[in-house]
């Protein structure tokens, strides 16, 4: 399985620490707020990685955190009148659920930064006593950036460039300006845990250092994020880490595209957004991450309400097909076609063949998404050319072929319902006591499925609601004005 590495900028072959398994780390949320679908691009893409990872037999350990202490917070806290802690809670609550809403994983580990001071309170000790930090007389403690030869190494930037425009900001006490705090002293009204240095609170980067080591052991196999990330935070929690522990951080980077709207990149700060929450509210999880899916993870993600309801579409096409297949299974007559069944077996094993491919190929799940495509072309040409004498194994394997592709992705296509047409003739039998031209809610129903068949051009499915109706004493009646069920 090949994976770009954003430190090295090349594709490299997964070789894991221990054999058969993979430990990876993903930055999580600053909960100061609900997040946004630019925030989620990032968390699906790692969910359908750890997937396909899961999916190739790796036994994998996913930690993330929740960022509940920041300045963001606070500073929300404060605005609301209310306390840091209530915000932060209110916020992984609603991360948690909307990361559940969107079909994300739960990570095996999700420590969250006010739980884990401790092991941050020790971690800086031992770069101070490495000589990689010092405690200034504010009660600030910084990083000693030029005391780590291979600063810049995730980044790839380059200590003299970053020298360039790097100024001290008022209130900091750093002897360097590249250096950055590891402790903050305690503010009033801020919240604030004890420490050899005073009362404060950790600096944004101390946190993923201190946890990847404390959850996963350093090295760890992947580290992940999004690209706004590798710079500096990520740069930062690799320095303290190898300072502190000389292992090793992480063995591949992997950083993901930016999503943008109209050319932008979304976020908070510049007011373009769309939260998660809003946008399922309006389209399934399986239609959003269709659409990203669609782009790969590295790549810039152009959002559209357009694109997405094209997403849905999309999928209501491959919904489609997968009952019909299942459908046309069930209602089988005749011989079947062996010459038929036999290509739709060899698209179902290319399509298999070509997602597995572009997957370990850096996850390119545009590609893989692209043969499934094709697979559903190939499963309607079969439909179209074997009319009702159906080969059940052929078409349940392309079924669940399909179906499986797209769950490996955490994309659950709708369950092919039970005998569509049957199931809802059941309900319409009680129409058989009704009198009048109303039309019930079950007629209604059965009107829209029928409509739903024919616009499919699924003729079989259409043809029965009708010929079952009849058999029950109503016709349907088409009229400019509609369709309606009567009494015969
Ligand atoms: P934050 O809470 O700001 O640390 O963001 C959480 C995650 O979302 C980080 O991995 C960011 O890199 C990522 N992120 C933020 N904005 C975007 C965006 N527009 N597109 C993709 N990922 C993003
Ligand atoms: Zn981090």
């Amino acid at each position: 399985m090949l994976i770009y590495n954003s430190a090295t900028h090349k594709k490299e072959e997964l070789i894991p620490i221990e054999e058969g398994k993979v430990r990876m780390y993903v930055c999580g949320p600053t909960v100061y707020d609900n997040i946004h679908i630019g925030n989620a691009r990032t968390f699906i893409s790692f969910d359908v990685i750890r997937r396909w990872l899961i999916a190739s037999g790796y036994e994998v350990t996913f930690a993330q955190n929740l960022t509940d202490v920041d300045d963001k917070i606070i500073n929300r806290a404060n605005e609301q009148g209310r306390t840091a802690a209530e915000v932060a809670e209110e916020f992984s609550k609603k991360f948690i659920d909307v990361m559940h809403a969107a079909n994300v994983m739960d990570p095996d580990v999700r420590p969250r930064a006010t739980k884990e001071i401790g092991s941050m309170i020790g971690m800086i000790k031992t770069l101070i006593e490495g000589g990689h930090a010092y405690a200034a007389d504010n009660g600030d403690v910084y990083f000693s950036v030029r005391s780590d030869p291979t600063y810049g190494e995730v980044s790839g930037r380059k200590i003299d460039d970053l020298m360039v425009g790097a100024r001290i900001a008022a209130g900091e006490a750093k002897r360097d300006p590249l250096d950055f705090a590891l402790w903050k002293a305690a503010k009033p009204g801020e919240p604030s845990w004890k420490s050899p240095w005073g009362e404060g609170r950790p600096g944004w980067h101390t946190e993923c250092a201190a946890m990847v080591h404390r959850y996963l052991g350093c090295p760890i196999d992947i580290h992940g994020g999004g690209s706004d990330l590798a710079f500096p935070h990520h740069e930062n929690e690799c320095a303290q880490a190898t300072c502190a522990w000389h292992e090793g951080f992480a063995n591949t980077w992997m950083h993901t595209g930016m999503l943008l709207v109209d050319g932008e990149k979304m976020s908070k700060s510049l007011g373009n957004f769309f939260t998660l929450e809003e946008v399922l509210e309006k389209h399934s999880a399986a239609a959003l991450r269709l659409l990203m899916l669609q782009t790969h993870y590295r790549s810039p993600l152009d959002f559209s309400w357009e694109r997405l309801a094209g997403a849905e579409n999309s999928l209501g096409r491959i919904a489609g097909t997968v009952k019909n297949l299942v459908w046309a299974t069930r209602h089988a007559e005749g011989r079947p076609d062996a010459a038929l069944a036999q290509k739709l077996d060899a698209a179902v094993l290319a399509a298999r063949d070509e997602f597995e491919r572009q997957m370990n190929d850096d996850f390119n799940t545009a590609g893989a998404l692209a043969a499934y495509f094709q697979l559903v072309t190939d499963a309607n040409t079969y439909l179209d050319q074997a009319g009702s004498a159906v080969d059940a194994d052929a078409a349940t394997g392309a079924a669940a072929s399909i179906a499986g592709a797209f769950k490996i992705l955490g994309i659950e296509l709708p369950e092919p319902e039970e005998e569509l047409p049957v199931g809802l003739l059941g309900v319409a039998a009680g129409l058989c006591a009704y009198t009048g031209d109303d039309v019930s809610e079950a007629a209604e129903k059965i009107l829209a499925a029928r409509a739903e068949a024919r616009a499919a051009k699924n003729w079989d499915v259409a043809d029965a609601i009708r010929d079952q109706l009849r058999d029950m004493g109503l016709v349907i009646e088409d009229t400019a004005a509609g369709s309606r069920i009567k009494h015969a």
